[in-house]
C-alpha cells in the first residue's frame, strides 16, 4: 500500500454534488467518466497529491443506489494505490479479508481496482488500485 488515492463519496445527483465540491475545494473536477461494469458515473477533484471520487448511480441495479438506501450520503470508500494489485490481492486474502472481486476490473481513472468486504475492515469499503500502463 502506496498511500491513500483517493476517496469515494456516494452522491444522488452528480451535477449538484459537483457545484458543491467545487466551491468548497476550489477546484472544477478535473475528469467525468461513466463505468458501464460498475453502474456509476464518476468525477474526481485532485488536491495536493490526493483525490475526492464522487459516485452517482447509471441504474437502479448500482451498487450506490443500495448503498444510498442503506445508509444516505456520504463516504462510500477508501482507496489506496498499490503497485502490483495481484500481489496485494493475495496477501490481503492470507490475511483473512475478503476480496469482493479477486479478478482486477477496470475502474475510473485509469486504474485496476479491487474491493474488500467492509465486514472484515470495521464497516468500511475499501479498494486497491493501480494505475493502468
Ligand atoms: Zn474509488
Amino acid at each position: 500500500m502506496k498511500k491513500i488515492e483517493h476517496i469515494g463519496i456516494a452522491v444522488k445527483d452528480l451535477e449538484v454534488s459537483n457545484l458543491i465540491f467545487e466551491k468548497l475545494l476550489g477546484v472544477a473536477p478535473y475528469k467525468s467518466e461513466t463505468i458501464e461494469n460498475q453502474s456509476v458515473t464518476t468525477s474526481f477533484f485532485e488536491i495536493g497529491s490526493h483525490k475526492i471520487e464522487l459516485l452517482e448511480a447509471t441504474n437502479p441495479e448500482s451498487p450506490i443506489v443500495k448503498f444510498l438506501e442503506k445508509k444516505g450520503e456520504g463516504v462510500h470508500h477508501i482507496a489506496f494505490l498499490v503497485e502490483d494489485i495481484k500481489l496485494e490481492i493475495k496477501r490481503l486474502k492470507s490475511e483473512g479479508f475478503v476480496v469482493l472481486n479477486e479478478t482486477p476490473q477496470i475502474g475510473a481513472d485509469n486504474k485496476w481496482v479491487a474491493f474488500l468486504h467492509p465486514k472484515n475492515t470495521n464497516g468500511v469499503l475499501i479498494e486497491i488500485c493501480q494505475e493502468i500502463k
